[in-house]
């Protein structure tokens, strides 16, 4: 039988859980749908695939990620938000109220799950990962695909890292971990970097940077034993084909996010590179009522701090869209949710990657 919530929200890391804080503490009862293991992420997203998390504001001796998501499920299950512990695998967005289905219940003929006056997107995002042999053994002890975050781990201070990728996002984790390391080497698969000039000029005129074009991980080496931790990496030139083992304590990838939005790929405006597209400041997406929050509409930033922000603001911004309609304003709901193409952060507005990624 199809439920009916005023609010649903999709997803379960920080800026969905933030959002059912806000909207459960408002009585507006919304309905949390923290999927079982969809796109490959357990319930309370990438912070469970975690250790300790240091910059989480509030604990100051750290705390581990699955720990810090358990606490926020707590906290929103304490106001009164209804948890699902299933994946939605089909929404609809084109009429209203909004639909949803939820897996292994969304064949042809079958009745939403629920159906939901307003929608909060909060699905996140997955770091990609290269599967170069020793991954799975080294993942989070040595290897990371977040310098910004783990970069400050003991195991990395004073230590050669290897960071790969040849974008802004590559170039600005290997600055930021020369504050750390003795060494980074940046591994960049042609033979040029795809980062900005100026990014490219500061990079290369770092002392403690080496770049190493035309050249790709094979393996990833270290000790043996549980949580033993990586040592080397085994790169090869992919124009000779001539390899070589270096000894290396920390590899990060910048290979890029794919964002969680299959859902609504062909309903809202998602920029060129899958991300929803949100007028700035705001979660307003291209359709009046849907909001988005955390990584799904992040590309800078993609910490659990910004996405718990902007999952407060997509409550606040769901609670004044529904108080609007409760109201009979048509008028000023569409005036509070429309989106200009021009408005939106897609890549056309986002202005350049500032140095210093900490900011
Ligand atoms: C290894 C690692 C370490 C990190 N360390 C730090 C750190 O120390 N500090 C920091 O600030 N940030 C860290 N980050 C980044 C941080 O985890 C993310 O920025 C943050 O979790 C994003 O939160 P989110 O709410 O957007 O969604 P996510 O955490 O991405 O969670 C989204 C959730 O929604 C679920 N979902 C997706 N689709 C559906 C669906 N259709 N139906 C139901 N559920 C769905 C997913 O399964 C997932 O569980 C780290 C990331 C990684 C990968």
């Amino acid at each position: 039988m199809t439920e009916h919530a005023r609010v649903a929200i999709i997803g379960s890391g920080p800026a969905a859980h933030t959002a059912a804080i806000y909207l459960s503490r408002a009585e507006l009862q919304p309905v949390l749908y923290e999927g079982m293991l969809a796109g490959g992420t357990a319930a309370g997203g990438q912070l469970t695939t975690t250790t300790d998390v240091e910059n989480y504001p509030g604990f100051p001796q750290g705390i581990s990620g699955p720990d810090l998501m358990d606490s926020m499920r707590a906290q929103s299950e304490r106001f009164g938000t209804k948890i699902i512990t299933e994946t939605i695998t089909k929404l609809d967005l084109k009429s209203r109220p909004f639909k949803m289905w939820r897996e292994y219940d969304d064949n042809e003929g079958d009745a939403p799950a629920h159906t939901a006056d307003a929608v909060i997107i909060a699905t996140g995002a997955n770091a990609r990962r290269l599967s170069l042999k020793g991954e799975e053994t080294y993942w989070q002890n040595g290897i990371s695909a977040c310098a910004v975050c783990d970069g400050a781990v003991p195991i990395f201070r004073n230590k050669h890292l290897v960071v790969i990728g040849g974008g802004d996002s590559a170039a600005e984790e290997a600055m930021f971990l020369t504050k750390y390391g003795s060494k980074v080497t940046v591994l960049v698969r042609k033979e040029f970097l795809r980062a900005s000039k100026a990014m490219q000029k500061r990079l290369l005129a770092n002392p403690k940077v080496e770049v190493k074009f035309n050249h790709e991980a094979l393996e990833v080496l270290g000790e043996n034993k549980p949580r033993g931790l990586m040592t080397n990496l085994r790169i090869k030139n992919n124009k000779t084909g001539e390899e070589e083992t270096l000894d290396a304590n920390g590899l990060f990838y910048a290979v890029g996010h794919d964002p969680a939005t299959s859902l609504v790929k062909g309903q809202l405006d998602l920029d060129e590179d899958g991300y929803v597209l949100t007028q700035p400041g705001t979660s307003y997406t291209s359709i009046p009522g849907v909001f988005a929050a955390g990584d799904v509409q992040d590309k800078r930033y993609r910490q659990a701090i910004t996405s718990a922000g902007s999952g407060c603001i997509a409550a606040l911004e769901a609670e004044k869209y529904l108080a609007d309609a409760e109201d009979d304003k048509p008028d000023q709901i569409e005036k509070n949710s429309e989106v200009k193409k021009g408005d939106l952060n897609g890549a056309e507005n986002v202005p350049e990657y500032r140095s210093n990624p900490l900011l």
